[in-house]
């Protein structure tokens, strides 16, 4: 089989493929029920491509129509109808690199999925399109060259004015992450990844930047393997908080290749604070040591002024080194009560302690208590990180490595709880402010990769 033309796909790479594999992507899902989807041709020639092997050619800019039909999908455009059938697949004649703007326009899909910010745009991309007929509605994938697919989820990730060798290294870990499919979220779909933060943000060509391009073609194939020569499952969130956090913490298992680093040059005094404890974790959090500390992710290193402007768009811009939510006591039952079913008859909330802690701080283990209707003390767990920032939010906390203030009237009973915080996501893995700040203290991509996966090394997987 030619390689060029039938490139492999994910769920059959290995290293040892040394050829780059193609991905699909779920860019319009069964959950967002279209009966029909829309789209531009480029000014290039497309072939439609049936179930039963049949095809036909479409002309440069021609306006298509995807509609559900009986069980199948007719295609129509102005000169022309293709189908029915259970899948349509319409591709370039000649390849469409990724490059910014290239490919097909498709109209009003759909971003942020479930976010605050979910919102309905139209998206370029590359690639060959497939369309299934599926119950809920039409599910569009966009089947693309691995490269060129990072290009666009580098896009999305990051802003363009990051330096290059920080964009790069960004490159390594998404290639690598996506080549490890370790956590396949999809299977009965037939796709391999979605296009939001499920899986990795994806946006196509229509904002793609030429940075972004350029830093993908830099790091061409370059991927982190793990002591056992297997690529790297290489995890990150947006700020560690000085310290990053063990797998165990987060997922309840160690993964090769990951572990806890100080994210600081040699000596820097954040490293005092490994591992983050009951008996440290005030000082980590407001200590006299925050005016001196070069940690790569501290505002010292990358400027709160300078988040917004490096960070991708759809991100709220904040400092996510050192941060504080406050509740009055009601306001926090209120969220309690509609955020865990458990708490349907809490009356009066008695106390919130963290009783398990990783080693960055983030709390894994919290203890609520309160009385219910009948004056009865009820203790209820929040037993993982993610849970503790579901639920101790109204939207989703920053980070669960906080120390818990609270303020109590005379009689004991609570009047406020503050969280007084550190850092942005789970905190294991690269951390992508730490890595940008290390990019402007002027390392290079190996060097950023290296620090975070100290026991991974770097290798070319294809050319
Ligand atoms: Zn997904
Ligand atoms: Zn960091």
């Amino acid at each position: 089989m030619d390689a060029a033309t039938h490139p492999i796909d994910m769920q059959h790479w290995t290293p040892n493929a040394h050829a780059e594999p193609s991905v699909r992507v779920g860019v319009i899902l069964e959950a967002d029920g279209r009966a029909s989807v829309e789209f531009v041709l480029p000014d290039k020639p497309y072939t439609l491509t049936a179930d039963n092997g049949k095809t036909q050619p479409v002309m440069p800019g021609a306006e298509v129509c995807i509609q559900v039909s009986g069980d199948g999908l007719i295609a129509s455009w102005s000169g022309g109808t293709f189908g029915p059938s259970e899948r349509l697949r319409i591709e370039p004649d000649d390849r469409v690199p990724a490059a910014p703007g290239a490919g097909v326009r498709v109209l009003d899909v759909v971003a942020g999925r479930g976010f605050h910010w979910q919102k309905c745009a139209d998206q370029t991309l590359a690639g060959s399109l497939e369309f299934h007929a599926a119950p809920g509605g039409v599910v569009m994938v966009n089947e693309l060259p691995l490269e060129d697919y990072l290009a666009g989820v580098i896009t999305a990730e990051m802003s363009s004015a990051c330096p290059v060798e920080f964009l790069k290294a960004q490159c390594v870990v998404a290639r690598s992450w996506l080549l490890a499919m370790a956590e396949p979220k999809h299977q009965a779909e037939p796709f391999d990844r979605c296009n939001d933060d499920c899986c990795q943000r994806y946006q196509g060509t229509g904002d793609m930047s030429q940075p972004a391009v350029d830093a993908v073609g830099g790091s061409r194939g370059l991927v982190l393997l793990d002591p056992a020569a297997q690529v790297l499952d290489a995890n990150y969130s947006k700020s560690c908080g000085g310290i990053s956090e063990l797998p165990e913490a987060v997922w309840g298992e160690p993964k090769p290749g990951l572990r806890e680093v100080i994210d600081a040059p040699p000596g820097d005094p954040v490293g005092r604070f490994m591992p983050v404890t009951e008996d440290n974790l005030d000082a980590f959090l407001e200590g006299d040591w925050l005016t001196e500390t070069k940690a790569y992710c501290s505002t010292h290193v990358v400027p709160v002024e300078a988040i917004g402007k490096y960070l991708g768009r759809v991100d709220e811009v904040d400092d996510y080194f050192r941060w504080s939510v406050a509740y009055t006591r009601e306001k926090l039952e209120t969220l309690l009560r509609d955020k865990l079913p458990e708490a349907a008859g809490l009356e009066e909330l008695r106390d919130v302690r963290v009783t398990r802690r990783g080693v960055s701080g983030r709390a894994i283990e919290v203890e609520l208590t309160w009385l219910d209707r009948s004056g009865q003390p009820v203790a209820h767990l929040l037993d993982s990180e993610y849970r503790i920032r579901e639920v101790l939010h109204r939207g989703f906390l920053y980070s669960s490595a906080f120390a818990v203030r609270l303020q109590r009237g005379s009689a004991g009973e609570i009047e406020s709880v503050t969280l007084r915080g550190a850092g942005w996501g789970h905190g294991a893995g690269l951390c992508q402010i730490g890595a940008l700040g290390m990019a402007l203290c002027g390392h290079d991509a190996a060097e950023i990769c290296l620090h975070y996966y100290p026991d991974a090394h770097l290798e070319t997987a294809y050319p």
